[in-house]
């Protein structure tokens, strides 16, 4: 151990403190034994998205998912999911505060209604949330939103950009003291919007919009295991990402969005939206930010910035990638009891492994 010798086709080395993934899905039942283990190989924490059908709506549902989680972890794994309530017209100001008070529940999800996989529970008029999102402001509680307008005269590409202008700027000059998290944001508009914020909102950003631009989904027959939601943009938008998460700017994290579907729904007339990156995203994001000559960078994204916007310490513990001459391989696919769920392939060699 501790040798150079050990690897000879060793050519780097990098030490990270142990990761977090600032935004996933686990989904339930069979999808979520088959998945999990997947992210707990390499994170430590990760805030878990609420979608569920039923939508994980109070702080009694955000228990009892935790709990099926917890007793899912694979054998010896320390692994903490962070919980959010998914906020509806209806959510109760008071549930909140107890849920964030316990320490059971560390944001609150922002979809509006129809903007993305089962979120049709998701709010169509903030105001009658505006009580919710008081109280959140009072207690400093993040809102995680999803920022994309559902309006059907809205272009899906511009749904983002209209998002900041018309909910989220608004919103906040109305609560500026609410702390706020843009997920998983795919155009400059978005990077452009967290830079000239203050220390009250953050962006995460996911590691395939770091990897494709919209060619990838659609030129030369239309891929559907590129298909997410928000939908890749065009490539000056993926440049504006990767200088964004490369940056070493605080404001920026990894939330990889992981969103597993099983083939049979994703290769479908009408397929779902997401990627499935838990089980490559720490090798893909050390090429990503080699290629951007940023490595010393990668543990401020997954390590760092995020726990710092969460109030949390950093983790303990290391994560080891190694470059080598020959490609990591995973699997092409994980299996789970309702059918095969495809990781993502980025379409180039990726040399760098994550060390056991
Ligand atoms: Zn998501």
């Amino acid at each position: 151990m501790g040798s150079g010798l050990r690897y000879p086709a060793l050519m780097q080395e990098i030490v990270i403190q142990r990761p977090d993934d600032w935004h996933l899905h686990l989904r339930d039942g069979a999808m979520l034994r088959a998945v999990l283990p997947e992210t707990t190989r390499h994170f430590a924490r990760a805030i878990i998205m609420p979608n569920l059908v039923p939508p994980v709506v109070t702080a009694k549902d955000a228990a009892a998912y935790r709990d099926r989680i917890l007793a899912a972890l694979p054998e010896g794994a320390t692994f903490q999911p962070l919980m959010t309530l998914y906020l509806t017209e209806g959510t109760d100001p008071a549930d909140v505060a107890a849920a964030a008070a316990s320490g059971l529940v560390k944001a609150v999800k922002l979809y509006p209604a129809g903007a993305t996989t089962n979120s049709q529970s998701g709010v169509r008029d903030l105001t009658r949330v505006m009580p919710v999102l008081e109280k959140m402001a009072d207690i400093g509680l993040p809102l995680c939103t999803h920022g994309e307008v559902t309006d059907a005269q809205v272009d899906i590409f511009d749904r983002e950009a209209v998002f900041i202008d018309t909910v989220l700027a608004p919103l906040r000059r109305r609560l500026p003291e609410l702390r706020v998290v843009m997920e998983h944001i795919t155009t400059e508009e978005g990077v452009a919007y967290a830079a000239e914020a203050g220390d009250g909102l953050a962006a995460t950003i996911t590691t395939h919009h770091l990897i494709l631009n919209r060619n990838h989904i659609l030129a030369g027959g239309i891929r559907p295991h590129y298909y997410c939601l928000p939908v890749a943009k065009r490539e000056k938008h993926r440049l504006a990402l990767r200088k964004a998460a490369t940056s070493g700017s605080p404001r920026y994290f990894l939330g990889t969005d992981s969103a597993p579907h099983v083939d049979a729904l994703k290769e479908h007339a009408c397929g779902c939206a997401g990627c499935f990156t838990a089980t490559n995203t720490m090798a893909l994001l050390a090429h990503v930010f080699e290629e951007e000559g940023a490595l010393d960078r990668l543990e401020g994204f997954a390590s760092r910035h995020g726990p710092a916007f969460y109030r949390l310490p950093v983790n303990d513990g290391t994560l080891r990638l190694v470059k080598r001459a020959e490609p990591c391989i995973w699997p092409e696919k994980i299996a789970s009891d309702a059918g095969p769920v495809t990781v993502f392939n980025p379409g180039f060699p990726v040399l760098w492994h994550v060390l056991p």
